[in-house]
């Protein structure tokens, strides 16, 4: 039998507060910062004294509590939220979190950001047991998981549930008296714990989020911690100590924000450090001029004309009210998003050899677009410089790219994207290049890139390897 799994809970952003009177509404604008890491829905549950309440919807967070009333009923000093990313087809309530579970003894409430890589065994096995999942995403198991566990203390229960997963995952799980967080043994997705001026705790996806609510930064949730929060302040367990850090180096080229850090690299320094290094590589590009696409190249622009000696030019101007194309489930409507996102612009391009960075090449149906957006307007040459590798292989921890078919670098060489996109040169990153530039060594995952996963795929290995003619390799 051949299957195909999808799973329905990627990239997502994550933040919870312990101990403000406000907390719902500093999860608000917390979730706010993280708005980037998901457009499709988000939701919060606050704790009032014990009792658990929420409120999630699909949509930008904004149009999930346009109404001020939603906000003002999350009562309470403790709030976990989450926002979620958008897959083709998965636009359901049902998948909308925190989930909120009641139970006869008390009430959870639960958000992911990652992909496990044995959903199908888990829930195969915990259906036979009797489990019914409202969901279609994976975050669920974990709360079957530690509700069918064998101890009378919680934390133990959390704790082996942890263990039983595997893939990527961020979870914040609230009780009536805590919230508790916890991190995959590789660490694939980031996560800060920071600290308000009145003593309260917030956690976050990033840190960008910990600025926004006015904390400071105490420490990153390390791989394999199981962090509670609660009244008594933060303490910091480990579910387990076969850990080994490979955080994800998509969060780095693209996903965070550039005002974010992750395990002290600030993203902005990174993406720069990569342009300049990919300027390093190509120094025999004969141009006149650097473009960045805004927003997610600026940094690398930047890096790039500096390295490079090239002045730096706004060639390409963005319009900030149309949502990521990436998210637009068929070709037709993701060539559509572009040309309403991006304008080139004349008086700058034209006869200019223009060297265009943009920090990563998907499907190709971006860097295409651009290209002929500046030579439309006037651009003598474009010069493509890409600042990360080549994207050939999909990645299971988190990052909505599942399927080879869709890669172009997967199908096709360099030569043949050049010619596909209509540049007249291409250029990506070297792997080494990615790493030095990001400057956590080996800690990163780059199995985009050249295909070795940290970690077995479990679930997938199969679903997998049917559309895999190369060999994928494992640590
Ligand atoms: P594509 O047009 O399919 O080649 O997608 C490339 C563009 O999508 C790049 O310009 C990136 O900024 C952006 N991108 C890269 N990775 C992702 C991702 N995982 N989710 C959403 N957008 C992405």
């Amino acid at each position: 039998m051949t299957y195909k799994l999808k799973s329905l809970n990627e990239e997502c952003g994550l933040f919870g507060v312990w101990g403000h009177p406000e907390a719902a509404r500093l999860t608000y604008f917390g979730l706010h910062a993280l708005q980037h890491r998901g457009q499709e829905g988000a939701g919060i549950i606050s704790n009032d004294k014990g009792k658990l309440k929420g409120h999630r919807n699909l949509g930008l967070l904004s149009e999930v509590f346009k109404d001020e009333k939603d906000l003002e009923k999350l009562s309470g000093s403790a709030a976990i939220g989450h926002v979620r990313y958008a897959t083709a087809g998965s636009a359901s309530i049902d998948n909308v979190q925190p989930f909120l579970f009641n139970f006869y003894d008390g009430q959870f409430g639960l958000c992911h950001n990652g992909n496990l890589t044995n959903t199908r065994t888990l829930k195969k096995d915990l259906e036979s047991k009797g489990a019914i999942f409202h969901s279609n995403s994976d975050t669920e198991i974990l709360m079957h998981l530690i509700r069918r566990g064998f101890s009378s203390e919680l934390m133990d229960n959390v704790k082996a549930a942890l263990n039983t997963v595997k893939g990527g995952f961020a979870y914040l799980l609230m009780t009536e008296n805590k919230i508790i967080a916890a991190l995959d043994p590789n660490g694939f997705r980031p996560l800060s714990i920071g600290k308000l001026a009145n003593g309260a705790y917030v956690i976050a996806s990033e840190t960008c989020a910990l600025d926004v609510v006015g904390a400071t930064f105490v420490q990153d949730v390390l791989p394999g911690q199981v962090v509670v929060i609660d009244d008594d302040g933060v303490q910091v367990d480990t579910y387990t100590n076969d850990v080994d850090l490979k955080i994800c180096s998509m969060e780095f080229i693209y996903f965070a924000r550039p005002d974010s850090n992750i395990y002290g690299v600030n993203i902005h320094t990174a993406r720069k450090n990569m342009g300049r290094i990919l300027a390093q590589e190509n120094l025999d590009i004969q141009a006149d001029i650097v473009v960045g696409v805004p927003n997610s190249s600026l940094s690398a622009a930047s890096g790039f004309a500096e390295a490079s000696g090239l002045p730096y030019e706004m060639g390409l101007v963005k319009n900030q009210y149309v949502q990521r194309t990436f998210i637009q489930p068929t070709q037709e409507l993701r060539e559509q998003g572009v040309r309403m996102k991006l304008s080139g612009v004349r008086s700058v391009v034209a006869g200019k050899r223009v060297v265009m960075v943009d920090d990563s090449i998907v499907r190709g149906t971006t860097s295409k677009r651009i290209v002929t957006l500046l030579k439309e307007a006037g651009a003598a040459e474009v010069h493509v410089v890409i600042a990360s590798p080549p994207l050939a292989y999909p990645c299971f921890y988190g990052i909505d790219i599942q399927t080879r078919k869709e890669l172009i670098a997967a199908n096709h060489s360099v030569d043949e994207i050049n010619e596909i996109i209509g540049s007249d040169s291409l250029h990506f990153l070297s792997i080494d290049g990615l790493k030095e530039a990001i400057g956590l060594g080996n800690q990163i995952c780059t199995s985009y890139f050249d295909g070795v996963y940290p970690t077995p795929l479990y679930d997938y290995t199969h679903d997998y390897n049917l559309g895999l003619k190369e060999k994928v390799s494992f640590y």
